[in-house]
């Protein structure tokens, strides 16, 4: 277990962006949190502090946390590859992809991880203190922590619309861990699973930082200069999508769409990555990633120079962050067509640089985009004809991408940048704060 150094952010640099009534609700959220949550520390624990959507969203909201006076720390659990092939392959069944069956041997990796982790958090936390855990990796520390007098609220970002066998499994896999934890947070209704207490549930919807440096704003000299730097810059309009090398981001589903749509000489498709070795706690990543060289060096000549692979490096989050948001504004359309999708921050990312957007109509993607209006739907993700043909309507359209792309950066602020999480999540850990101490009683024992 190792503690992720958190930088403050300034709340009121983050109100400098917001229209004057939203400055002022999130300001005052700020302050009552503040003053709600004095003298307890709210602790997070996630399994990767780089790559990947709830890394980066924890960077940024819990330095807007630490800035209005919450004492906030971030922790990392401490496991290997077995643990971390279980995780993913709970993490692809809560989708609905294959995964399962989970086993008596997956039970015993997992609980063996967990209380390795569980005993340096004993030491550290204090009974009252918040601890947030996220993603499946944590879900073993629920009790463990409750007994330890902590409030726990259970966070999955990720979920799938419809229930199916796969996702059953996994829910089942850990609805022993979860079940007894004070809250849970989705970021759809949809994604909780039957079982779960409709009382303790909280929707949450992830949300991005417009002043990191992942979004912040860019001149096109500056884009231009950081892509020559990462030698990523292509002489003509870029298509790009930007993900994990993941199965359900479909990387080689954009290039057979690409291929399909034929599109016009001078355009350029993008897909971009986290170098392999950089997301920890993602195994796949080395094998997708060799997946999608190997298709597209089965592409005809004349296209094939057109599609460019890029793994950016993870060791400077910096930098790494600023190569996305270069290329994010220097796109003519982003593109996400994942398979399945918990929320998809690539999305909001680029609807808040006012890029035209062509993404699947899946999970969080389609509270974010309504399509037509704030980007183009696809309506089966798994179709390479439907892409293509959005694909090249859009760039025939310049006026349709200027359109869709200012129509997008509007939800964005309104919906989807941190003030909104800010406020919710606030929320949250006032409710759990209130939550009235269980004295022991004599020769009773503690119990929860
Ligand atoms: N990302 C990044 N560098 C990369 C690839 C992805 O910083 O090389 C970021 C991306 O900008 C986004 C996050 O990782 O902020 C991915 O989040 P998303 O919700 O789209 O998908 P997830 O990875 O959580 O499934």
């Amino acid at each position: 277990m190792h503690e992720v150094e958190l930088k403050r952010r300034s709340a009121g640099a983050l109100s400098s962006v917001l229209p004057d009534t939203q400055a002022a609700r999130f300001e005052a959220a700020a302050q009552q949190a503040g003053r709600r949550l004095e003298g307890r520390t709210v602790w997070n624990l996630s399994s990767t502090e780089s790559g990947g959507g709830v890394a980066e969203m924890l960077h940024n909201l819990l330095g807007y946390f630490l800035d209005a006076g919450v004492r906030t720390r971030w922790l990392i659990v401490d496991a290997g590859e077995p643990f971390f092939a279980l995780t993913k392959r709970l993490h692809n069944a809560i989708h609905g992809a294959s995964g399962g069956p989970f086993t008596a041997a997956d039970h015993a990796e997992f609980d063996e991880v967990t209380a390795r982790n569980l005993a340096p958090m004993t030491e550290l936390i204090r009974p009252g203190d918040i601890v947030m855990l996220h993603d499946p990796q944590t879900a073993g520390l629920v009790d463990g922590l409750l007994e330890a007098g902590a409030r726990v609220a259970w966070r999955s970002h990720i979920g799938r619309d419809t229930p199916d066998p796969a996702s059953a499994q996994a829910w089942d896999f850990l609805r022993g861990y979860i079940e007894r934890a004070d809250a849970f947070v989705f970021s759809r209704r949809q994604y909780a699973p039957g079982w779960l207490d409709r009382g303790r549930l909280w929707l949450i919807p992830p949300s991005i930082d417009p002043l990191s440096a992942k979004n912040r704003p860019l001149t096109p000299s500056e884009s231009m200069t950081i892509l020559a730097e990462a030698g990523l810059l292509v002489d003509g309009r870029m298509v790009v999508q930007v993900s994990r090398w993941d199965r359900l981001k479909d990387m080689p589903g954009v290039m057979g769409g690409f291929r399909l749509a034929n599109p016009p000489g001078d355009v350029h498709l993008t897909l971009a990555g986290p170098a392999v070795d950089g997301v920890t706690d993602d195994p796949e990543g080395a094998e997708v990633y060799a997946e999608c060289v190997r298709v597209r060096a089965g592409m005809p000549d004349g296209i094939r120079d057109r599609v460019h692979l890029a793994s950016i490096a993870m060791d400077d989050i910096e930098r790494n962050a600023l190569i996305v948001n270069a290329l994010q504004r220097r796109a003519t359309i982003v593109v996400q067509k994942s398979l399945a999708e918990g929320f998809g921050l690539t999305v909001t990312e680029a609807m808040w640089k006012a890029k035209p957007l062509i993404a699947s109509a899946v999970g969080g993607i389609q509270d974010q985009i309504s399509s037509e209006h704030t980007g183009v739907l696809l309506s089966d993700p798994a179709n390479p004809a439907e892409f293509a043909a959005a694909l090249r309507r859009l760039l025939y359209n310049d006026l349709a991408q200027a359109r869709l792309g200012r129509a997008g950066r509007a939800r964005v602020l309104e919906h989807y940048l941190d003030d909104r999480q800010l406020i919710q999540t606030g929320d949250l850990l006032e409710s759990l704060a209130a939550i009235p101490e269980v004295q022991p009683s004599a020769g009773a024992g503690a119990s929860r």
